[in-house]
């Protein structure tokens, strides 16, 4: 069956309101974005020619609190996709417990073929163009796919040159140097592996020494990877979109990083065999982390896993019936809403450090990320022991039912 990430995140609020019994005229709320705004981006580019560029900011509900949620930058960025990643971003942030509803912004664009320059002012127009709606109490942007804390440094600027004064409240995963939190670029790598932690004591498995395969080698595939050696795991296998490696006897993810960064890719890397992305999946290993793109797990592939835990990193990237052929074959799926709040999580100590006009110590960022992690965790395993389901329904409820709980205390106004 075709699907699209619009369609999957409908299904599974479907599914949540099913179980929850959700009021239907809340379920309609919850069904569509309060808010869709559509740009155009124009620039000129570094030899002098105008291109213009189609951008999207959407906001689903803020009952919990502001807006938050990712910028990417994408080529094939949809509406609907973006429509999808803002939903999940609703759920995540109630699952995560964090005073926060969901949104998220995509450009259409190929990072990699822009310079720098260009990058800055395709951000730069793009927070112009949205700049009415956005606020450290409306809406906080955050990074995503192919922007970084550089890119978040510039929509502060602009930002805060427009409002006159300067805001770093109103976007997260800035650079330390501007108000950036210490912990932010590792948090969500590091709070799923927070999650492998807590659900390998229910499936009785031993970390230490447990093969981890890794499927995407950014921001969060790195530090998953970088996090889960910390802790004694074997990594045995990582890629990025050019294809990956694997090492029965594990790799040192940041001498792997050093040669992508040298070679532009984590092939080739020294005693290592290369493998396609598909191989990657399907490679022997205990934790698989898919932390690239969404639907990497589909039918065609579920059945062949090996792994005994999938953690996914990324957003959407199990399809529905590789999820359930997943929860047939009895293997444990920790969901995206839950696995990779880590980084939101940290985006909110963040804006409570600059709203507070504090800094705190990289080892409080972990500590209360490894808190939250393990209450989100706990709160959604406990409600899929109660409901006798997977850890994805669980984990949808809890989101859902949280943000409607809202809905129902503030009442619909007027
Ligand atoms: N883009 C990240 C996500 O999908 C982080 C969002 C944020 O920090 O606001 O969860």
């Amino acid at each position: 069956m075709e699907h699209t990430a619009l369609s999957v995140a409908l299904a599974q609020l479907n599914l949540a309101a099913q179980k929850l019994e959700l009021n239907a005229g809340i379920h309609k709320m919850l069904s569509q974005p309060k808010r869709s705004i559509m740009v155009s981006i124009d620039i000129r580019l570094d030899n002098g020619d105008i291109d213009v560029f189609n951008g999207v900011r959407v906001q689903h509900w803020d009952v919990r609190g502001p807006f938050k949620g990712g910028i990417r930058y994408y080529p094939g960025i949809t509406i609907d996709e973006v429509k999808a990643l803002s939903m999940l971003m609703t759920w995540k942030c109630a699952i995560a417990d964090i005073p926060y509803g969901g949104a998220k912004g995509g450009v259409c664009i190929d990072s990699k073929k822009l310079t720098k320059q260009e990058l800055e002012r395709v951000t730069r127009r793009y927070v112009s163009l949205i700049v009415d709606y956005l606020g450290p109490h409306r809406d906080i942007p955050a990074p995503d796919m192919y922007t970084d804390a550089q890119t978040m440094a510039w929509v502060m600027d602009t930002y805060s040159q427009l409002k006159g004064y300067s805001v770093p409240e109103c976007v997260t995963g800035k650079p330390v140097e501007v108000g950036g939190s210490e912990g932010r670029t590792e948090a969500t790598g590091r709070g799923v592996i927070h999650c492998v932690k807590q659900a390998a004591q229910n499936i009785d498995l031993k970390l230490k020494g447990a093969s981890v395969a890794v499927q995407g080698f950014g921001n969060v595939g790195y530090h998953a990877a970088q996090a889960a050696a910390e802790i004694g795991c074997k990594v045995v296998a990582v890629s990025d979109s050019t294809g990956g490696i694997y090492r029965a006897d594990g790799l040192n993810p940041t001498q792997v990083l050093s040669h992508k960064e040298k070679t532009g890719s984590v092939q080739g890397f020294k005693d290592c065999r290369n493998i396609t992305n598909q191989e990657l999946i399907e490679t022997q290993c205990e934790v698989l982390i898919p932390a690239a793109m969404e639907n990497q797990i589909t039918c065609s592939n579920a059945d062949k896993i090996k792994a005994r835990m999938v953690a996914e990193a990324a957003n959407g990237p199990t399809t529905p019936e590789a999820d359930q052929a997943l929860h047939e074959r009895g293997i444990c799926l920790i969901p995206d809403i839950l696995a990779n709040c880590g980084g939101v999580t940290a985006s909110y100590f963040e804006w409570v450090q600059n709203l507070t006009r504090e800094h705190w110590p990289l080892q409080k960022v972990n500590r209360k990320l490894e808190e939250k992690m393990t209450k989100a965790f706990e709160d959604v395993h406990a409600l899929s022991q109660k409901e006798e389901s997977d850890l994805r329904t669980g984990a949808l409820m809890l989101g859902v039912g949280r943000v409607a709980n809202a809905i129902k205390v503030l009442g619909i106004w007027p």
